[in-house]
């Protein structure tokens, strides 16, 4: 019997353990100047341990610039402020020396395009055995056998390693790229839209594979999508994002079931619903695009697109605010919850 692999000790404070991740009104601007590109725009999540997030929105909401920041990944024309706590840490401050430690051993990123961030030159043993080298005093050898084992815990033969990435099927390759964000162990992986480029079949088979292992193995997850229905599949919690901001969040089922903001609503319905024949004949598009970040509407930045917008939406920009127990939505037709 497979036993459960308790967390490795987190730092407590109080007795509390410490969340996995928490954002706290994190700003990312690419450029400066007039053409500056306000990409996210004061965005506060959490994400506590063992628990899975799911962050949501349309291309170019800010997903993966926010997912890039995590890691202080993102291009030296990015400027940042906020803070970004790693079981604890404050990210933006760390040191370098620390900052290399903590990526793949603290957190680490699965993206969309396994092509694209696996090597094509080296054979994917070695690519997984990479960080095993980079973060543990260990022989080569001891590396490679690390990386056999991973294959196998993400369904691949061992034997596998020798394959170079353009002898696998996407399926596989993510898989390869699921197996080198395990390497290091860390709390956290953070999953940029893990299954966009698969297949239906493939993107379930991964889905369930990322469930799996996150919850054998005590792993807190941030799975990033446009695909709502993804998300609250597998998602305890769910983020809905809008022009850089989050405009919604709460339980998520109940944010993909009855989504309280306008634009979460719009996007539950934009796809189509397991095991609901009707929403699947006839999901209903979201119409228009979101807004460019560097001239973002005044007021609310979705009312252009709100199909229930009021006259104040187009001069007030509404915060996020506890909208019921466990959930926040940034719409001026929510009313505040009454402190009970
Ligand atoms: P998402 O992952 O939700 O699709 P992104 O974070 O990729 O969103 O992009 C958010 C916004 O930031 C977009 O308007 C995009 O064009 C812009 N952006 C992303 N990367 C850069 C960059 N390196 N330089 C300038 N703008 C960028
Ligand atoms: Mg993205």
């Amino acid at each position: 019997m497979r036993t459960r692999r308790r967390v490795r000790t987190q730092p407590e404070a109080g007795g509390v353990p410490v969340n996995a991740l928490e954002i706290k009104n994190l700003h990312v601007t690419y450029g400066s100047g007039p053409g500056a590109v306000p990409a996210v725009r004061g965005v506060g999540l959490t994400v506590e341990p063992g628990r899975k997030l799911g962050l949501a929105g349309e291309s170019g909401c800010g997903k993966s610039t926010l997912a890039l920041a995590l890691l202080r990944l993102l291009p030296p024309t990015a400027t940042l402020s906020g803070e970004i706590l790693l079981a604890g840490e404050d990210v933006l401050t760390m040191k370098w020396g620390r900052l290399r430690a903590v990526r793949w051993a603290g957190a680490s990123i699965v993206f969309q395009s396994a092509m694209h961030s696996l090597n094509p030159v080296h054979r994917i043993g070695d690519q997984i055995a990479e960080p095993v080298l980079l973060h543990r005093r260990t022989t080569p050898a001891a590396a490679r056998a690390r990386a056999g084992a991973l294959l196998e815990q993400v369904g691949l033969p061992a034997a596998r390693a020798g394959a170079y990435p353009h002898e696998l099927s996407g399926g596989q390759r993510q898989r390869v790229m699921i197996a080198m964000a395990l390497a290091c162990d860390p709390r956290l992986i953070v999953a940029d839209e893990p299954t966009t480029a698969l297949d239906v079949m493939t993107q379930a088979q991964i889905l369930r594979l990322i469930e799996r292992l996150v919850a054998d193995q005590d792993i807190s997850l941030l799975m990033i999508s446009h695909d709502l229905a993804v998300l609250a599949d597998t998602c305890d919690r769910l983020a809905v994002m809008y022009a850089g901001r989050v405009v919604e969040e709460g339980p998520a089922r109940a944010v993909y079931d009855t989504a309280l903001h306008p634009y979460g609503h719009a996007l539950s319905a934009a796809f189509p619903r397991v095991g609901d024949p009707a929403s699947r004949r006839a999901p209903r598009g979201l119409p228009g695009d979101p807004p460019d970040p560097s001239a973002l509407p005044g007021g609310c930045t979705f009312h252009p697109r709100c199909p229930v917008t009021l006259d104040r939406c187009a001069t007030d920009d509404p915060e996020l605010r506890d909208a019921a127990p466990g959930r926040r939505a940034a719409c001026v037709r929510i009313a505040p919850a009454v402190p009970s």
